[in-house]
C-alpha cells in the first residue's frame, strides 16, 4: 500500500503536467514569483500546491510545501517518493526552479533523503532530476530525536 516508487517516465510527467496545470493558480501579488508544485507520495496518490503569498510577508508559504502538508493532512503514514516543481516571474517558466532551504527541510521530515526524487522542470521534457540526499546533504532528520 506504501510502497509506489518513482520508476516511469510516465510518473516523471504525469507529475510535473499536474504541477504545469495548476500555476495559475498561484497567489503571488507581492513578488510576482509564481510557483507550483505537485508531490507524489507511496501510497500512488498526487498532490498539488502553489505558493501563496500574505501582505504579512512570512505568513505566506511555498508551493512545495503547501502539497506536502495537503498530503500529509489527507495521510500522515505516506512517505514522499518525488516532488515536481515549476515557477517563474508571472508564471512565466524560464529556468529551473529549486526548492528554497525550509522546503528542502520539510521534504526531509517524510522520506529517505537517497530516495526522494526532486524534479526541477520547465516542461514535461526538459527537466532536471536530484535525489533530496545531494540538495540537502548532511541534514538532521526525525532519526536525531528517537
Ligand atoms: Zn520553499
Amino acid at each position: 500500500m506504501y510502497n509506489y516508487t518513482l520508476t516511469t517516465d510516465f510518473d516523471r510527467k504525469n507529475l510535473i503536467q499536474k504541477a504545469l496545470d495548476n500555476i495559475s493558480h498561484a497567489y503571488a501579488p507581492y513578488s510576482h514569483f509564481h510557483v507550483s508544485a505537485a508531490v507524489l507520495m507511496s501510497d500512488g496518490k498526487v498532490y498539488t500546491g502553489v505558493n501563496v503569498e500574505n501582505a504579512s510577508y512570512p505568513a505566506g508559504i511555498c508551493a512545495e510545501r503547501n502539497a506536502i502538508f495537503h498530503a500529509i493532512a489527507q495521510d500522515k503514514a505516506a512517505k514522499l517518493v518525488a516532488v515536481a516543481i515549476v515557477g517563474g516571474a508571472d508564471g512565466k517558466i524560464q529556468d529551473y526552479c529549486a526548492p528554497c532551504g525550509v522546503c528542502r527541510q520539510v521534504m526531509r521530515e517524510f522520506g529517505n533523503p537517497q530516495e526522494i526524487t526532486v524534479i526541477m522542470a520547465k516542461s514535461t521534457t526538459d527537466y532536471q532530476e536530484m535525489t533530496l540526499g545531494e540538495l540537502l546533504p548532511m541534514s538532521f532528520g526525525p532519526e536525531f530525536l528517537t
